[in-house]
């Protein structure tokens, strides 16, 4: 069993590691259509801390070992029920459907319970809809995310099956999030579609906790949860009490932390055991008064405006960041040094989002070249081509000292 499992969860990481290709590309061409048609859904910031969450999320598995793989190997060797076989489609549709219900449970507590909502709010950070919005994801939901899926190992649905059409869950998932595709007739009736899927988005009132569904919309016009889109409410996008970081580390932890506060001050034991279980929206009624406006309009997008020079800085690190998701995944020449891979992304990804975010100060510098010395170090004992490519990655990514400090002098003196 321990075996089967393992080597299913090759196969589905290799059906992710295989669509990223298409990822990136699919994402260049609404970028470039948007464009075209003068109705760009992209803000390079936004898409930045969409696509390096993603990447972490991705590179998370190189750092925690799942929980949840030791429960389904236990539940699966003694449950009354016989594996099934994988041959035949209809075993495959079967489990196919039966993931997305269960996706869907997972998906409803992840908005209606905070502890479950503290993980999977990173998917709804961003305040643009566009297809990095669909690679933005939690790392901290293998915590309980795999709890819900524990019914199909009971039944009998064996691991390799089981990991593949969750991968094949989570691909489908990603065309949905664009702005550039309207409803879809009939499609809208059974599946899940940019325009429902838009819905699920947005911060509206009227829109908030609906549309569930995985790949079936069917869930929820079932279960009471449907809201179609609406031309007089359009759809306003990201969360009711805004992030306004980049950085993943806020992103990650902001809903942990504002539970644990109110877990700390309230002063009622009952609401302090309340708060985890409770929906994200309440409050011990002793916190009640200090309580921010949540849905306060009009709604402005967090929108630092940053110099071209940390643009282009900032896009090289990304690069740099997926580079070393890839070669962690894919290469033999990181065996064994993914838990440093994952901390250098995590280095990366901060340090971006600080210059992303318009912060300046020695220490930031400093900090800039220790970066590059290490990432020099680490490219020098990987290969030679390694270090042709990451070598002027880095020094790219550090360029915006040199010309944001030109621009300066050069605004000075003139
Ligand atoms: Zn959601
Ligand atoms: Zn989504």
């Amino acid at each position: 069993m321990g075996i089967a499992h393992g080597q299913g969860y090759t196969q589905a990481m290799d059906l992710i590691a295989l669509a990223v290709p298409f990822f990136l590309l699919s994402i260049a061409i609404e970028w470039s259509w948007g464009r075209w048609c003068g109705r760009d859904t992209y803000r390079l910031t936004d898409a930045v801390s969409s696509l390096t969450l993603g990447g972490l999320s991705q590179a998370r598995r190189f750092v925690t070992l799942g929980v949840g793989g030791a429960v389904y190997a236990w539940l699966a060797s003694v449950t009354p029920f016989t594996t099934w076989t994988s041959e035949g489609w209809q075993a495959w549709l079967i489990a196919f459907v039966l993931y997305d219900l269960c996706y869907y449970c997972s998906h409803r507590v992840g908005h209606e319970v905070k502890l479950f909502w503290a993980a999977h709010v990173v998917h709804h950070q961003s305040e643009d809809y566009n297809l990095s919005t669909a690679l933005r994801q939690t790392s901290s939901g293998f915590l309980f995310g795999w709890i819900f899926y524990t019914p199909l190992f009971v039944i009998g649905v064996p691991a390799e099956m089981m990991v593949t059409v969750g991968a094949l869950n989570l691909i489908y998932q990603f065309w949905v999030h664009t702005e550039h595709v309207g409803e879809l007739g009939w499609f809208e009736y059974v599946f899940v579609s940019p325009s429902n899927h838009r819905v699920h988005h947005a911060r509206n009132t009227c829109y908030l906790d609906r549309n569930y569904g995985g790949v079936f919309i069917v869930w929820d016009r079932l279960f009471g949860s449907y809201q179609c889109e609406l031309s007089s409410e359009p759809c306003v996008y990201g969360i009711t009490k805004p992030l306004r970081s980049w950085s993943p580390l806020e992103a990650w932890l902001h809903v942990y932390r504002d539970m644990a506060s109110d877990m700390w001050r309230t002063h009622s034991w009952s609401d302090r055991l309340r708060v985890p279980f409770s929906h994200p929206s309440w409050q011990p009624s002793d916190l009640l008064a200090k309580k921010e406006s949540i849905t306060g309009e009009p709604f402005e997008k967090y929108d630092p405006q940053v110099s071209r020079a940390r643009k282009m800085s900032g896009t090289f690190n990304l690069i740099l960041i997926t580079l070393l998701l890839v070669a962690a995944q894919n290469s033999q020449l990181l065996r064994g040094y993914e838990l440093f891979a994952w901390g250098m992304m995590l280095w990366l990804g901060v340090a971006n989002a600080a210059l992303l975010n318009n912060y300046d100060s020695a220490w930031f510098r400093v900090q800039e070249l220790v970066k590059s010395l290490v990432l020099f170090v680490l490219a020098t004992q990987l290969s030679a081509a390694s270090a042709i490519l990451i070598i002027p990655l880095s020094l790219a990514g550090t360029l915006w000292q040199w010309f944001e400090r030109e621009t300066e002098e050069v605004g000075a003196t003139s």
